[in-house]
């Protein structure tokens, strides 16, 4: 079996307190020496700073950097300038995404999807960037159906990208069927799972709302039943992301990547259970 990679994601924090909090979460969990630590970026550049600040902190720590770049509301120039930065600063990683703007926010841009930055970076850059995409095992909301969804994918894909991140979800045969059935169309990179721990019932279904991940009725309805009980939340929460990824680890995945929300207990915690 292929070496198993594992990696945390970050978001760029919006304030100075933010940025203290999250260099002790860092700290704390580059003790568990991830293989890269990605942080987010927000579309139409909202973040651009905060996420070159952060990557540039996490490299001088010493581990792997990979900053998101999402195209959509963008110019090539600005893409071409961001990417210039990064290569000087020596990153070589990149996670490429078309992004959401907020509404009201301005133009699509000169990029349409994600499939096109990917193509453009490789034209700009050559080989200089490894480059993650992202995958949806239960489809991108906006998607015009499964199929077209996944067959986009493969698009992006050949336009260069080296590796895939999912979308989180908790349905482990979502994730096993999107891989069969993206292989039959030619997909051969590792796709590797992301994994969002269970620490907050409005919030989980809120943003699952958003991107279109599903939580299990089973899920929903045993976190909702514990209101504002916060420790049954993490303890119910716990077992079944632990569960989720026993299953995961005991198929062929090539890593599991772990959306922290800049937190670093949940992700411990999990790291434990699983024994990794
Ligand atoms: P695309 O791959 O372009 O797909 C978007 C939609 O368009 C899909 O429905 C697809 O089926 C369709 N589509 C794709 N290509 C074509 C085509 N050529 N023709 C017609 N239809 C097409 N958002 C951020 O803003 N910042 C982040 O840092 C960020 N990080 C993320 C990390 C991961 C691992 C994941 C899974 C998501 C992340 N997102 C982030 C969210 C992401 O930007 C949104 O889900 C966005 O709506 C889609 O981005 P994408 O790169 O998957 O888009």
């Amino acid at each position: 079996m292929q070496e198993r990679h594992f990696s945390f994601e970050f978001f760029p924090p919006k304030t100075p307190e933010g940025a203290e909090k999250l260099r002790v979460t860092r700290s704390q969990l580059a003790t568990l020496q991830p293989k890269f630590i990605s942080v987010t970026f927000g579309a139409g550049g909202t973040t651009q700073q905060g996420t070159l600040d952060a990557v540039l902190e996490i490299q001088r720590e010493g581990t792997e950097a990979a900053p998101h770049l999402s195209c959509v509301g963008s110019s090539r120039d600005s893409i071409r300038q961001i990417l210039k930065t990064y290569r000087e600063a020596g990153i070589r990683h990149i996670v490429a995404l078309r992004g959401d703007l907020p509404s009201g926010m301005g133009e699509i841009g000169e990029f349409r999807f994600a499939n096109e930055l990917v193509e453009f970076i490789r034209a700009e850059t050559g080989d200089w960037f490894h480059i993650e995409v992202a995958a949806y095992p239960e489809y991108h909301p906006q998607s015009r159906s499964p199929r077209h969804d996944m067959e986009n994918f493969a698009r992006k894909v050949k336009a260069g990208a080296d590796s895939a991140i999912t979308q989180y979800f908790y349905n482990a045969d979502a994730y096993f069927r999107f891989v069969d059935d993206v292989r039959r169309l030619g997909v051969e990179i590792p796709i590797v799972p992301g994994i969002m721990p269970i620490t907050n019932y409005s919030q989980l279904m809120r943003f699952s709302d958003m991107c279109g991940a599903e939580v299990p009725r089973w899920v929903a309805k045993r976190l909702e039943s514990f209101g504002d009980d916060r420790e049954s939340i993490r303890a119910f929460g716990l077992d079944v992301v632990t569960s989720l990824c026993e299953r995961l680890l005991a198929s062929d995945v090539p890593g599991l990547h772990f959306y922290t929300l800049n937190a670093a207990g949940p992700t411990k915690s999990l790291w434990q259970r699983l024994g990794l």
